[in-house]
């Protein structure tokens, strides 16, 4: 028993052979897993992830539950990214899973966020923000299609709110279903018509 749990800490081992456990925002306190098990009951680990270069937590009833039924969707382990922290592309190259955030233009706030891993962009969110209005939109989330299914979305999206917490953020409703599913589960009401100040400035990405 021992020596499987030795196995599963070293998470970066199942990244090297392909498979990328889910990533989310991080959090101040865990109470649950991704499958909504209190983790105080079983345990959990705190594995580091060599792939995104982040730690993580594993929930032991779901590595139990997984190793008995190999067909299920692997979410025992996932890495916590913090949306606060956003490198200026002058950072230059960083291994690993890194938000990079491009300048607001002048006169506005607004801007595309970056998710990439070891250098290449996986992910990226636009936004428009108004400052006179305090008011932001999600403009554009979009995730490489191999990166699908791991929270690579909802974590851009928390990078761009992120950047301003107090407005009041919106967001259009999209068509398509892998997008309408994507953002039936994000907790903003709908865009209405755009602000007519001028710091409110529209990136497209
Ligand atoms: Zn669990
Ligand atoms: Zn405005």
């Amino acid at each position: 028993m021992t020596g499987q749990l030795g196995d599963a800490v070293r998470s970066g081992a199942r990244g090297e052979f392909g498979a990328l456990v889910p990533v989310r925002p991080q959090t101040g306190t865990l109470v649950t897993c991704l499958r909504g098990h209190h983790l105080d009951l079983y345990g959990k680990l705190k594995p580091y992830s060599h792939r995104y270069r982040l730690q993580g937590t594993l929930c032991e009833v779901c590595r139990v539950q997984e190793r008995y039924d190999p067909a299920t969707r692997r979410l025992a382990e996932w890495a916590h990214l913090d949306v606060e922290v956003q490198r200026t592309p002058a950072t230059g190259p960083a291994e690993g899973l890194v938000l990079v955030a491009h300048p607001p233009a002048a006169g506005s706030l607004a801007g595309r966020i970056e998710l990439r891993l070891d250098g290449v962009e996986v992910g990226a969110v636009t936004a428009s923000l108004c400052v006179g209005c305090r008011a932001a939109t999600l403009d554009y989330v979009h995730v490489t299609a191999e990166y699908r299914r791991l929270g690579f979305g909802r974590t851009l999206v928390a990078a761009a709110v992120a950047r301003a917490p107090s407005f009041r953020w919106t967001a259009p409703l999209p068509d398509g279903p892998v997008a309408q599913s994507f953002r039936a589960r994000i907790a903003m009401r709908r865009a209405g018509p755009r602000c007519i100040h001028a710091g409110c400035a529209e990136f497209s990405g």
